[in-house]
């Protein structure tokens, strides 16, 4: 393999020596990318390690995002989502009212209801679990993929069980998987700074190690761009790497890029996009022990989306109907996609279009 730029840096050229014999990338590896203005020669590294990991196929899935509360006892800075109980705006949907809300919006083919929200004390643990249970006996064809391991966190704390005891009630009621949200940037620096005092470090990453442990297969995220140095990205990857080295539980990584708190902020207020495909790219070469590394629209757009298809994401995502977290920011992309929007993405990459279920399951090949 040639580098697409003759850099005169050796540690480039080292780089691409390690990725092209499979071996993996350090902290110092990952700085380094994340300092270099070369984005084509990393992209391309990306792509290979992409390629040879999932060929051409670009997996998505028809899903319906669903928010069972807002209120939240948690102010974490870059948050416009939450809300104050008895504040205007604030909301606690019942399980029938969040049945009703899923019948006015749901399409055919939906297979996945991917389900976040607040940490609301206001109501008990049982909230949680009977609202699963509800949607679970409505829809037995859907996987149910919810909450966030911040939010087992909090349910373990309000209830007073372990996070094995929450896990086993909740997938008792028919929790299939977790998402990958509340890890923000494990850094206790970042979390100091940016008022997160939710699921600390460990404390994600055990959630996590519990529910691989009780069989599921989760999902993990990193929300980049505030306050965060690029040492403590890396290294965030790292401590999701050697998780994965334990368990092999996770079956995707999802950089988040950070949305201003408002639609109306200037482009500075933004990742740009270079920012964007260095996560999808360097993640990519990091996480050699991950299968797939997801581009997500509602963050970056779609159109950046289908250029990180060809630097290293191999997901992306799915149709969402109606976004409302990043939209409570200042996120300017549609808060859904439609499967045929999606698929002519993909294939606009050069791509081959895959439908699959929560779990990577090839449902449709869009040849
Ligand atoms: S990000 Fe989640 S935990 Fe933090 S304030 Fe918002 S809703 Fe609450």
């Amino acid at each position: 393999m040639t580098l697409v730029t003759t850099h005169p840096d050796r540690q480039m050229a080292e780089i691409a020596d390690k990725v092209r014999n499979g071996e993996r990338l350090s902290l110092e590896d990952g700085v380094f990318l994340y300092r270099s203005d070369d984005l084509l020669t990393i992209g391309q590294l990306a792509n290979e390690v992409n390629l040879r990991k999932n060929g051409k196929k670009v997996y998505f899935i028809e899903n319906m995002s669903l928010y069972f509360t807002n209120v939240c006892e948690e102010r974490c800075a870059f948050c416009n989502f939450r809300k104050d109980e008895g504040q205007e705006g604030a909301y606690t949907l019942s399980p029938q009212e969040m049945i009703d809300y899923v019948e006015q919006h749901i399409h055919p083919g939906v297979r996945e209801f991917h389900i976040v929200g607040g940490h609301n004390r206001n109501v008990p643990f049982e909230y949680y679990v009977e609202s699963l249970r509800a949607l679970k006996a409505k829809y037995p064809d859907v996987t149910l993929k919810a909450y966030t391991a911040a939010e087992i966190d909090f349910f373990s704390r309000h209830s007073g069980l372990t996070y094995r005891e929450v896990l086993e009630r909740l997938i008792e009621a028919g929790l299939e998987t977790l998402t990958g949200g509340g890890a923000e940037i494990l850094s206790d620096h970042y979390r100091k700074k940016m008022r997160v005092h939710k699921a600390n470090i460990e404390q994600y990453l055990e959630v996590h190690r519990t529910a691989h442990n009780l069989g599921l297969r989760t999902h993990t995220t990193m929300l980049y761009g505030s306050v965060e140095t690029l040492e403590e990205r890396v290294q965030h990857m790292i401590h999701i790497r050697d998780l994965q080295d334990e368990t092999n539980g996770f079956q995707v990584f999802i950089p988040l890029s950070l949305q201003p708190i408002s639609p109306k902020a200037s482009i500075r207020r933004r990742n740009s996009a270079y920012d964007d495909l260095k996560a999808i790219a360097i993640s990519r070469l990091m996480l050699d022990n991950i299968q797939h590394i997801k581009a997500y629209f509602i963050n970056i757009g779609t159109q950046l989306t289908q250029i990180a298809l060809t630097m290293g994401a191999s997901d992306a995502h799915g149709t969402i109907v109606k976004e409302k977290i990043s939209h409570a920011a200042g996120a300017l992309t549609p808060a859904g996609i439609t499967r045929e929007d999606l698929v002519w993405l993909i294939k606009g990459a050069g791509r081959i279009p895959v439908e699959r279920d929560t779990f990577y399951n090839e449902m449709k090949i869009y040849e």
